[in-house]
């Protein structure tokens, strides 16, 4: 006995009577957990699919998109996996203008779950976005997240060991899994950025042909460079912040403290006004700042700071003084 009417909507989605879709194939388990176990297997494949096989065709537009707006390894580097997620999903970068998940659905398609096909194929349509963190239950790990542009929220699961800062900006493609969404590929965090200036580039871009699907480059380039204060006219200060807080998520270290170490950058900012070229080696004076009076970590030393962020250690301990000298007054009670 089938549970499904032949004749009814068939529950893969696809808009498609059931007896012409799904029931041509017997299947009657549609529950989210089959389903999104495909899709996240389907995910992996795509994702070393293309890395794979296609390395050469991905080298070539990450190559054509490089901009100069960025002038760091570390900021290039995010820039760089940023543009992945369009590469992969947007850009029709192979012959008779197929995007790279073109190619892959469609080399793929016989092997693909037929319940999870539909919507594996609404993978494509996916566009790059800005996220806003509105909630974060650790309890449930799930995350909450509201589109900027429509309002619209989202709740999706967390990996575990991932960190999210409430409040924080995600940039990544949503697609949609049974009943849910997940994040493909990977996403950009912004830290401490002025949402207002992000919500006007999102709007700019959006306004134009095509939107984000073909202005993705352009509008990475420029959220990367945002200053984080509408009255602050150095982009490098929020690119301090943006290297600090990615060196600390990948140490583990607790929002609670990165918030702090943002507003002691903050704090240090309005009183000193510094004005600079090079962010690396203000972000890793900030770090060494944070371990030490923050987190008392008396082991690590500012050579090792500054290897990390790839800065000169003569720098860092020129900037470690300027911060510790301005900021002494808001750290001792
Ligand atoms: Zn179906």
């Amino acid at each position: 006995m089938c549970k499904y009417e032949r004749n009814e909507l068939c529950p893969c989605g696809s808009g498609k009577k059931y007896k012409k879709c799904c029931g041509a194939f017997n299947i009657t388990d549609f529950s989210s957990q089959v389903i999104n176990r495909e899709l996240d297997r389907l995910h992996q494949q795509f994702v070393s699919f293309a890395t794979n096989k296609h390395d050469d065709t991905i080298h070539r537009q990450i190559t054509r998109y490089a901009t100069r707006d960025l002038d760091n390894d570390d900021m290039n580097q995010i820039y760089e996996s940023g543009l992945m997620i369009w590469i992969l999903l947007n850009v029709a970068c192979l012959q008779r203008g197929q995007t790279l998940f073109d190619a892959f659905y469609h080399t793929y398609q016989s092997q693909i779950e037929h319940q999870a096909k539909h919507t594996f194929s609404l993978w494509g349509h996916s566009v790059p976005s800005v996220y806003e963190v509105i909630d974060i239950d650790e309890a449930s790990s799930q995350l909450f997240v509201r589109e900027l542009l429509s309002d619209t929220a989202y709740p999706l699961p967390m990996a575990e060991g991932e960190t999210f800062k409430h409040g924080s900006l995600l940039i990544g493609t949503l697609v949609p899994y049974f009943d849910r969404f997940n994040f493909f590929y990977s996403i950009v965090k912004l830290y401490a950025y002025n949402k207002e200036n992000v919500i006007t580039l999102l709007q700019h871009y959006s306004s134009k042909d095509d939107g984000l699907k073909t202005h993705f480059p352009d509008f990475l380039a420029e959220a990367l460079s945002l200053e984080t204060d509408a009255d602050d006219a150095n982009p490098q200060r929020g690119q301090v912040v943006q290297l600090f807080a990615n060196h600390m998520v990948d140490k583990d270290i607790s929002d609670d403290i990165i918030l702090q170490g943002i507003d002691l950058w903050n704090d240090y900012c309005k009183q000193a006004k510094p004005s600079f070229v090079k962010s690396e080696s203000y972000a890793a004076a900030l770090e060494y700042f944070v371990q030490k009076t923050i987190l008392n970590n008396t082991s690590m030393t500012q050579g090792q700071v500054a290897s990390e962020y790839d800065a000169s250690p003569g720098t860092v301990s020129a900037h470690y003084r300027k911060l510790s000298q301005t900021l002494a007054s808001n750290t001792t009670p």
